[in-house]
């Protein structure tokens, strides 16, 4: 009977000449639908496997092959007892596996959603790669082009056909390797290119007086037809928004988000106040009413937020309201804003602009950053603690209190400028070191800022620690507790300082680098 190779595969590269070599030596060929029209259109004779299994493949290709048709034809052992059940089926051999995977990696790559990222799971072709790779001494096993030309010589020795078994295991498990990456949200794929060109259609949505300074014109323009929780708010009550209140409130906005996410995951209820000055947060706070947080963001460093921009993640109240009032504040955004709450802005702080936040629209993942004469583009920074899976690096482990507290930092310091260092402590921040140019120096305002508050806090760097600088000023301030991307030339030294100074450190495996 005529030796059999089943071949499929979704990177056909090679696959025609593989094909037309296996059929000249009197091979017969079976194939899955793309395979099968790739060869059949090369003018080659192949059987489809549903003419083997005697069924259609179903759920758009997630079965196809997985059947005692494939895996009896690959697996059953040469000169056995399996012959037998192998022929009381009417199931011949197969001799011959030719499979490469969906393009799992690819796919992660170009950005695709979750629901492509996971139809791109194969589940067939490592079923069939495994059956055949066990089966090495009486199957040949392909999942590189570069092999196919080893099928088509006469007699594979026995060390060669174990080799492209242990290729073929290889293959399988990088593969399961970068699934699991991906679910774990530690998938280190990089996104593929941006387009050679990109179209940007900008509609004037905003007027303003002026740029950043009074002697720049400026405007706000929407991107499309987008309409962003800022750029789509209605400003309810307060002055005219300018160009700077325009990029607070959205930075404000953004962060308070993310926080709001973490908040409903946990099923808590808290409410979350952000408070940014020049586009840096100055006070955040997590708590159990829109006051509440208010005070706590307030509180976290009452001389910075003077003239903030405020965003809060609940509907603002009469008693959040009433808590305000002694608060020079230049813009105010909310999901809503209750009426007793409104009147008391439009009577007794008539300057304070009112927003109520829009749900957002066909807003691109892209952004922005003007250079002269062009912009530097890349996708948002959308990732999340949830797609994260930090490392415990020390003998220490953070109490729950302070996982938290480093979740809560977390937040924050994606949304501030590097180098940021965040010290929180319950909830709030009580020292934020933003913009600096150096992390020391990043540490040293935050710690200063703390001042005694620092003692129990955590804290979390946007980036990695090039030496262990921080860690001893965080210990001396009385932190207890490290968040960082890890990934440093002198990781070894930063965890010892750890592990001397009793201080927890936990690795995020990623960072949040903003300029
Ligand atoms: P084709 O382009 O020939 O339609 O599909 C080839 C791809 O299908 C290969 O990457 C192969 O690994 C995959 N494949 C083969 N059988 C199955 C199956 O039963 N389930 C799934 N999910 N994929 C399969």
């Amino acid at each position: 009977m005529a030796k059999r190779a089943l071949i499929s595969v979704s990177d056909k590269t090679g696959v025609v000449d593989l094909a037309a070599g296996l059929r000249e030596r009197g091979w017969e060929l079976l194939s899955t639908g793309g395979t099968f029209q790739t060869l059949s259109a090369a003018g080659l004779r192949v059987t489809p496997v549903r003419d083997l299994t005697g069924f259609p493949e179903m759920m758009d290709g997630r079965v196809k092959t997985l059947h005692p048709a494939v895996h009896g034809g690959i697996l059953a052992r040469r000169g056995s007892a399996h012959m037998d059940e192998l022929a009381a089926q009417n199931f011949g051999t197969i001799d011959l596996v030719c499979v490469n995977l969906y393009p799992f990696r690819e796919t992660v790559a170009r950005g695709a959603p979750d629901p492509d990222v996971i139809e791109n799971i194969d589940i067939g072709g490592p079923a069939m790669i495994r059956s055949a790779a066990k089966n090495h001494e009486s199957v040949l096993v392909l999942v590189d082009p570069a092999d196919y030309a080893l099928a088509l010589q006469d007699e594979l020795s026995p060390a060669e056909r174990r080799r492209l078994a242990a290729k073929a295991y290889r293959h399988t498990s990088d593969y399961d390797a970068a699934i699991t990456a991906y679910l774990e949200g530690t998938s280190d794929e990089l996104p593929t290119r941006l387009p050679e060109t990109l179209t940007l259609t900008l509609t004037k949505a905003a007027e303003v007086r002026y740029g950043e300074n009074p002697h720049q014109p400026g405007a706000v323009y929407r991107w499309g037809e987008a309409r962003g929780p800022v750029l789509g708010a209605q400003v309810v009550a307060g002055k005219p928004m300018s160009f700077n209140n325009y990029a607070d409130a959205d930075a404000a906005w953004a962060l308070c988000q993310d926080l709001a996410a973490q908040a409903a995951s946990d099923g808590t209820g808290d409410a979350v106040c952000v408070a940014v000055k020049h586009a840096n947060p100055c006070g955040v706070a997590v708590a159990p009413s829109v006051q509440a947080a208010w005070e706590g963001a307030r509180d976290a460093d009452t001389l910075s937020v003077f003239g903030g921009v405020v965003a809060v993640s609940q509907p603002v109240d009469l008693a959040a309201a009433q808590a305000m009032r002694g608060t020079f504040l230049e813009v105010l955004i909310a999901p809503a804003v209750t009426p007793d709450a409104l009147e008391l802005f439009t009577h007794k702080k008539p300057d304070l602009r009112v927003l109520v936040a829009a749900t957002a629209q066909g807003v691109s993942r892209l952004d922005v950053r003007p250079l002269t004469g062009g912009f530097a583009v890349q996708e948002r920074d959308t990732r999340l603690w949830d797609d994260l899976c930090p490392e415990v690096v020390t003998r220490r482990e953070p109490t729950e209190a302070q996982w938290a507290d480093l979740r809560f930092a977390w937040a924050v310091v994606k949304h501030a400028r590097s180098n940021a260092v965040v010290l929180a402590r319950r909830g709030v921040t009580v020292g934020l070191g933003t913009g600096a140019v150096s992390r020391i120096w990043a540490a040293e305002r935050a710690v200063a800022n703390a001042g005694e508050r620092a003692r129990g806090a955590a804290l979390a760097s946007e980036a990695f620690f090039p030496f262990d600088d921080v860690v001893r000023l965080a210990a001396d301030a009385g932190v207890k507790a490290i968040l960082q991307p890890g990934g440093a030339k002198r990781d070894p030294e930063v965890i010892a300082a750890c592990n001397e100074l009793g201080l927890s450190m936990v690795f995020t495996g990623s960072r949040h680098f903003r300029h």
